[in-house]
């Protein structure tokens, strides 16, 4: 715990779904569901007006329809989540050395190196303020809640405090007077399994916590979690902001219009990135041990798997190979929107070829055929369009046939309505042009 506020956490609020109301002029003040629309599917962010009607994340999108029926349910448009984040995490990059982003929309942010005179309270309550007005602006309008405190724990917590659209500053030594009323949920890490635990045992709060001694914890949960808790239950917390390091690796991955299920396609998709990647190994005259696949799911749930192997490569085959084998561990059945293949722990000397191995890449050459939506003429809700005659727009809704399209954009009016035949050679998706990822090093 530091004897100043000095550790900011920002949150977007309602991401997805503020995203898509700020690019969707006529769901701005609506309910809006951003998710799976399929069966299986599962809300990622359901924005405060659905909240209203008891929706929320990681809810089935079947229970959300039924609780708010007139929502518009979007499959979601990870490109535009992902440049808006961007745009986020360069404004705190500049605010101070130290960011440590948690996922798309939050990040930790180190004000000790951001070169404030001093971190007095007013100090850093200015400073918080004029960085939610910088997002703001810079986001096209989405708004950060945001907590400072004098660890990770409080400021994660304070962040949550005022929802949205808040800044609340923990003061030094009000920390257990704030977190003694809370539940023991608050606490990182304490999951709802953790949660049933303690609560059989009589412990709801974590002032019920902080009665409980260091021993009875370590027997209730083992020595690191109860040990981890014993702490953070007196608001203990000297974990530092760690900054993302720039992971050396050379990747390649696509996304996909529609939720890829067959998984010989997957296994075709990820051999041909193997290749690529093996290609741009070879060009630069790099290897490496450290393969990894990356699979977003329909719910935006994005899962890596990497195995190490016992000496550098650069070959095809043998990428290929490890990134299918790492394939066949998840579950994939819901359906998967991004697929990649990296290679990482790279070592600029390619391993000596003992064996006399041929250096030709013996992968056979994989034929595949990425359904895109021109070909299944699949119009996922909320997907990006343009049409020859009418512009930009949304995909509304289809079905039997027939797509229908609101033509509007961030910049423009709520805009009107049309419907068309699926296969109408005049609309296609809208994609942005996206900058190569991950250049080699
Ligand atoms: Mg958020």
């Amino acid at each position: 715990m530091r004897a100043h506020a000095s550790v900011l956490h920002l949150d977007l609020d309602a991401f997805f779904a503020a995203v898509e109301q700020r690019d969707k002029p006529s769901l701005r003040g609506k309910p809006v569901v951003v998710g799976g629309v399929g069966g299986r599917g599962v809300v990622a962010t359901a924005s405060y007006e659905a909240r209203t009607y008891g929706v929320h994340s990681a809810m089935s999108t079947r229970e959300a329809r039924s609780r708010c029926p007139h929502a518009a349910f979007l499959s979601g448009r990870f490109h535009a989540y992902r440049d808006t984040s961007k745009v986020v995490m360069a404004l705190l990059r500049a605010a101070s050395p130290l960011v440590e982003p948690l996922s798309l929309d939050e990040a930790f942010v180190d004000l000790e190196h951001s070169g404030l005179p001093d971190l007095e309270i007013e100090t850093v309550t200015a400073f918080a303020a004029d960085l939610r007005a910088q997002v703001r602006e810079a986001t096209g309008g989405l708004t950060a809640s945001v907590g400072l405190g004098t660890s990770k724990f409080i400021a994660k917590v304070a962040s949550d405090l005022d929802k949205p659209d808040g800044l609340t500053v923990v003061p030094p030594g009000t920390e257990l007077t704030l977190l003694r009323p809370m539940r023991v949920s608050v606490i990182p890490g304490v999951g709802p399994a953790t949660a049933e635990r303690l609560r059989r045992a009589g412990i709801h709060t974590v002032e019920d916590l902080e009665a409980v001694s260091l021993d009875e914890l370590v027997r209730l949960l083992g020595k690191a979690h109860g040990g981890g808790l014993y702490h953070l239950a007196r608001a203990e917390d000297d974990r530092p902001v760690v900054p993302e390091r720039e992971a050396k690796s050379v990747s390649v991955e696509g996304t996909y219009d529609t939720d890829l299920t067959d998984r010989r396609l997957m296994e075709g998709l990820l051999t041909r990135q193997a290749g690529e990647v093996a290609g741009r190994l070879r060009k630069h005259g790099l290897s490496g041990r450290t393969v990894t696949i990356k699979v977003r799911l329909h719910d935006f749930t994005t899962l890596s798997r990497s195995s190490t192997l016992p000496s550098p490569t650069d070959r095809t085959s043998t990428i290929a190979r490890v990134a299918r084998g790492l394939l066949t561990d998840l579950d994939t059945s819901g359906g998967v929107r991004l697929l990649g293949v990296g290679v990482s722990g790279l070592a600029d000397w390619i391993q000596e070829d003992l064996f006399g191995e041929d250096q030709e890449d013996e992968e056979v050459p994989v034929e595949v055929e990425v359904p895109t939506s021109r070909q299944r003429r699949t119009w996922a809700p909320g997907m990006d369009v343009v049409h020859a005659g009418m512009g930009r727009g949304w995909v509304w809704g289809s079905g039997r046939g027939v797509v229908t399209v609101r033509f509007e954009t961030a910049e423009s009016p709520a805009g009107p309505v049309r419907s068309f035949a699926e296969d109408d050679p005049e609309l296609s998706p809208w994609v942005p042009q996206e900058p190569a990822e991950d250049p080699p090093p």
